[in-house]
């Protein structure tokens, strides 16, 4: 194969990849938009005592909850830099709030 055939198939594969790549984030993106809001009242939220807003999280029922954090900043959250909602590693198929906690937070690294 000559070089500018090997160059056109190795630029070809990078489009490819760059425009793949940005199919899968816009996908995350409607995927998280598309999922339905955990329920506050379901058994697992109640069980974890998650709330759509951390302000609203009793502390002296949950002393691990500490100033600053919520969902946004949680290393199980799965939604975009700056979204609203997004999926959750705890809450399959559900979108937590990125302002909202439960008693599973982990910070990211
Ligand atoms: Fe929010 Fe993290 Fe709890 Fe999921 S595990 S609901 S992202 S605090």
């Amino acid at each position: 194969m000559d070089n500018s055939r090997r160059n056109f198939f190795k630029r070809s594969l990078g489009v490819v990849a760059a425009v793949s790549v940005a199919q899968l984030a816009a996908n995350r993106i409607a995927f998280a938009a598309d999922m339905p809001q955990v329920d506050e009242a379901s058994p697992q939220a109640v069980s974890l005592g998650y709330k759509h807003d951390a302000a609203l999280i009793d502390k002296a029922k949950y002393p691990r909850l500490a100033d600053g954090q919520h969902c946004g900043n949680c290393a199980l959250y799965q939604g975009a830099a700056g979204s609203e909602w997004g999926g959750c590693g705890i809450f399959a198929g559900k979108a937590v709030a990125a302002k909202g906690w439960c008693n599973a937070y982990a910070p990211k690294a």
